[in-house]
């Protein structure tokens, strides 16, 4: 039997970006903790696929994140169908990798409007209800590149080192009306935004040598983080960011 602590059945869970990927192993996690689970993206029909595949009740509220009145549609939308949101996870991400001399003005403002402006957007729309009912929880996915950044990926960096502080601002705001907002950074994890780079033989190599676990990361392996952040458990925790790296962001 689990802890007390740790018991998030009953819950009303929205995890954006959850069609694949990081997102939908998240969903799945919560809907097996007993959550009722809102999956989202912008394609109906894949997210209709992904909801089949979960266990328990699961809904599907398709809107884009970085667009402010859909946002606001979106979330009033889930609230009314579903029910009260008591957790969400800002999930909703993509990586444009080039050289910084070649990078695109669209495609900065792509990263930024779909890795940071949507967690404002999509965190603002659900604290609104969380703050009026004295209790939710956030959990902002930020990256190892919240800390550090390799060469081609400074505007994602920057993104995800913005998203880090946005979680604490969160925090400073709607700490005070009970809702606890904190972070989870991925590692190297296996999925659609980094096929690239699992391909290359090279990198995938020095991914497997410079992480002390000695492999690359699994969406599975982010699913105890988020359940954690999600429940009691974290009641005091406000905030922070969670690494699950395999220990990546520890050692040079
Ligand atoms: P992924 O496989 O590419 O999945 C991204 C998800 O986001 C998809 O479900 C996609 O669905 C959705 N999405 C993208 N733009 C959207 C928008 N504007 N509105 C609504 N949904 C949108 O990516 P992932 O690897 O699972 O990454 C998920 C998160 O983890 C991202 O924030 C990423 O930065 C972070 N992360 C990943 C890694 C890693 O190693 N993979 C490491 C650290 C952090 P549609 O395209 O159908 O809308």
């Amino acid at each position: 039997m689990s802890h007390p602590l740790f018991d998030i059945s009953g819950r009303t869970a929205l995890v954006t970006g959850s069609s694949r990927g990081i997102g939908l192993a998240l969903a799945r996690g919560l809907a097996e903790a007993g959550c009722t689970v809102v999956l989202n993206g912008r394609d109906a029909d894949r997210l209709e696929r992904a909801a089949a595949g979960l266990p328990g009740e699961v809904h599907t509220s398709v809107f884009d994140v970085t667009d402010g009145s859909s946002v606001d549609a979106g979330i009033a939308g889930i609230e009314d169908r579903v029910g009260p949101l008591d957790i969400l996870v800002n999930n909703a991400g993509v990586q444009l990798r080039a050289p910084l001399l070649e990078f695109a003005e669209s495609d900065w403002h792509r990263l930024l409007d779909t890795n940071l402006t949507s967690a404002f957007l999509v965190g603002r729309a659900a604290a609104r209800g969380m703050t009026q009912r004295g209790r939710g929880k956030i959990i902002n996915i930020c990256s190892l590149q919240s800390e550090v950044v390799r060469p081609g990926i400074a505007p994602y960096a920057a993104t995800k080192g913005a998203l880090k502080m946005l979680t604490k601002g969160m925090c400073a705001d709607w700490g005070p009306y009970g809702v606890q907002v904190n972070g989870l950074g991925p590692g190297y994890i296996e999925t659609e935004l980094t096929a690239p780079l699992v391909r290359d033989e090279e990198f995938s190599a020095w991914v497997r040598r410079r992480t002390p676990a000695g492999r690359w990361g699994r969406t599975e392996d982010l699913v105890g983080g988020v359940l954690f952040l999600a429940s009691p458990a974290a009641d005091f925790v406000g905030g922070q960011v969670l690494y699950v790296d395999g220990g990546m962001t520890s050692v040079l």
